[in-house]
């Protein structure tokens, strides 16, 4: 078990997020805006833009993909319900298929965000109408912060039960199989096996994982456990630790 490291005092992020954005956050990087809905699309592009961000404003889902392509943008954010042949759950997989841009998705109905938090999709964060601008601005900046923080780690093996975590590599092994896990999913289960034994309460998950301008509910977190625990099964240590929330190894 060569490649654990020694128990650390509290939590630890898997990454250091100490980069401070200035007022002008997005110094001209693009995000792609895609949502049919012209006076929720302009408004989210107001306020982008007056973080700095150039914003371009797709109609459907096809235009925002061809938009995605051409500009290399920053960041998607992503209507679910878009007319033609493709919604935003459509666009969100294939945006994750072609690359690791991260996506915020906006909702409008529970059934919707329970899709969305499930993240089978791979969207990194989602908002649910009505939202205030200033929260999706928040929301943006929380993940272009974590995206953006320049602390690479050491490549480096952690393993905990059967599962082997490589963070250079960003891949989980249970046994000799790799499994597919989302973003947010490896980066929960590298926290997780970052502080091996100690029982963390989903605030401090929600905290170190999702990043403290994250306002989610605490329900998120069990989502993705069970997520965990659906593909990695019985190899992975994980302890549900009641009243609290969840301990590895
Ligand atoms: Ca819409």
């Amino acid at each position: 078990m060569g490649g654990m490291p020694a128990r650390p005092e509290g939590p630890r992020a898997p990454h250091s997020s100490g980069v401070k954005l200035g007022p002008m956050a997005g110094d001209g990087e693009t995000i792609v805006v895609i949502e049919d809905d012209q006076n929720i699309s302009d408004l989210v592009a107001l306020y982008l833009r007056r973080e700095g961000f150039r914003v371009l404003q797709a109609r459907d889902g096809a235009q925002g993909l061809a938009y995605a392509e051409r500009d290399r943008p920053k960041l998607v954010v992503v209507d679910v319900g878009l007319p033609g042949e493709l919604d935003g759950f459509d666009v969100c997989r294939r945006l994750r298929a072609a690359g690791d841009v991260p996506i915020v998705m906006l909702t409008a109905r529970d059934d919707e965000v329970d899709r969305v938090v499930g993240l089978e999709f791979g969207a990194d964060d989602y908002v649910t109408k009505p939202f205030s601008p200033r929260e999706l601005v928040a929301r943006v900046r929380a993940i272009l912060r974590r995206a953006g923080s320049p602390a690479r780690l050491e490549p480096s093996i952690l393993e905990v039960g059967q599962v082997a975590i490589d963070t250079g590599r960003r891949e989980v092994r249970r046994g000799e199989s790799v499994v597919a896990l989302t973003s947010r999913e490896f980066d929960l289960l590298t926290y997780l096996a970052l502080n091996t034994g100690l029982a963390l309460s989903r605030r401090q998950l929600l905290d170190g994982v999702w990043g403290e301008g994250w306002y989610g509910d605490e329900r998120t977190v069990d989502v993705h456990v069970r997520q965990l625990r659906k593909k990695l099964g019985d190899d992975l240590p994980l302890t549900t630790v009641w009243g609290v929330g969840y301990r590895l190894g």
